[in-house]
């Protein structure tokens, strides 16, 4: 505008001051305006803004081992996982809209995972509509808050009920596999007897494939053997027919240390995507006291790879691993004097990680 102004003028080569007025105004009102929209719009470092990780990220992928958001950058993200939603065990009453509010809310997590318990008692075996409609309830309040969730089959057995697996799970990705909030967790943990080649990949293919069939992309997390520990032994003998999957890495900071981060670090190098879609700051049996020192050295392994993660658990229990004291409010929102150390260092490390 100001040059075509200026041509409007024959002769003139140098303009006037009282001539550079109206133009300088528009480009100082003009800056101001682009300014003005650069400010409120402009995406900052995830936990310093108001946009949801799954309006920043989208649809997720996996690419040479890395999880990536939709404009093909690495992402890690962090968040707190539900306890097994059993009927009358300790963590049904956290599957509420509520909860899912406060963790977005309160603590800026990134994603949340909730533990379907699928063959216990009062599980989705035994009671299916009360625990579907569980999952189900989270899964639209994370959807509502923009966070990931993870749709775990909490199973130490899943093997031995593949058909109803693949029927759970077919039925999610109908409903909701068209959304990138969605990421399929197929069995929680295998057995340290439950061999990863002739049964838990045979398994995962059977899930994965009637999943794929409705779902083409959405991010599916497999376990391995060992309570979800031995991704050395999956990294030997991978699923190479099936895109976006990463293998699930579970560590208990109290029991271990550094033989499993050598076991991810074989996982790694051969190029298999993990992620730590359970992890606790105790001991592998839910007890003990938070051991800051190993729960840090695996925070900087998490950072370092970008690997993503959730922690156990959203609970009253009286064990170490809950976040909650035993009267603490379910629905919040929660004062730090109603969680546990290791809740509070939990809120503390998921509320700073960013996305
Ligand atoms: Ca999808």
């Amino acid at each position: 505008m100001l040059i075509r102004d200026n041509k409007k003028i024959p002769g003139l080569t140098k303009p006037q001051p009282f001539q550079l007025f109206p133009p300088l105004l528009c480009l100082l009102i003009c800056s101001f305006i682009v300014f003005a929209n650069l400010v409120t719009v402009a995406p900052i470092k995830g936990a310093l803004t108001n946009i949801s990780a799954v309006a920043k990220h989208g649809q997720l992928s996996i690419n040479n081992g890395q999880l990536l958001n939709q404009y093909l950058k690495a992402v890690s993200l962090a968040g707190p996982s539900l306890y097994w939603s059993n009927n009358d065990w300790a963590g049904e009453e956290f599957y509420k809209q509520e909860v899912i509010n406060n963790i977005s809310q309160q603590w800026q997590a990134s994603i949340v995972r909730a533990a379907m318990g699928a063959d216990n008692k009062g599980s989705y075996l035994t009671h299916p509509e009360d625990n579907l409609k569980r999952v189900e309830t989270v899964i639209e309040a994370a959807i509502e808050n923009g966070l990931y969730i993870i749709v775990d089959w909490h199973s130490h057995h899943a093997e031995n009920y593949t058909a109803q697996a693949i029927q759970f799970f077919q039925y999610i990705a109908k409903k909701y596999g068209h959304l990138p909030n969605i990421i399929y967790e197929i069995y929680n943990e295998p057995l340290q007897d439950t061999d990863w080649h002739s049964v838990i990949k045979p398994y995962s293919l059977k899930v994965i494939s009637a999943i794929r069939a409705i779902d083409r992309n959405n991010i599916i997390l497999v376990g391995s053997q060992s309570w979800s520990q031995d991704v050395d032994i999956s990294a030997e003998d991978p699923i190479t027919a099936f895109s976006n999957l990463a293998y699930t890495l579970h560590f208990y900071a109290g029991t271990h240390k550094d033989e499993l981060r050598a076991k991810a670090q074989i996982a790694l190098d051969s190029g298999l995507a993990l992620f730590v879609s359970e992890w606790g700051t105790v001991a592998a049996n839910g007890n003990g006291s938070v051991d800051y020192q190993e729960t840090e050295k695996w925070l900087a392994f998490m950072r370092k790879n970008q690997l993503s993660h959730c922690s156990w658990s959203l609970s009253k229990k009286e064990e170490g691993a809950s976040i909650f004291k035993p009267k603490a409010s379910i629905v919040g929102p929660w004062s730090d004097k109603e969680l546990t150390e290791n809740g509070l260092y939990l809120k503390k490390i998921i509320s700073n990680w960013g996305y």
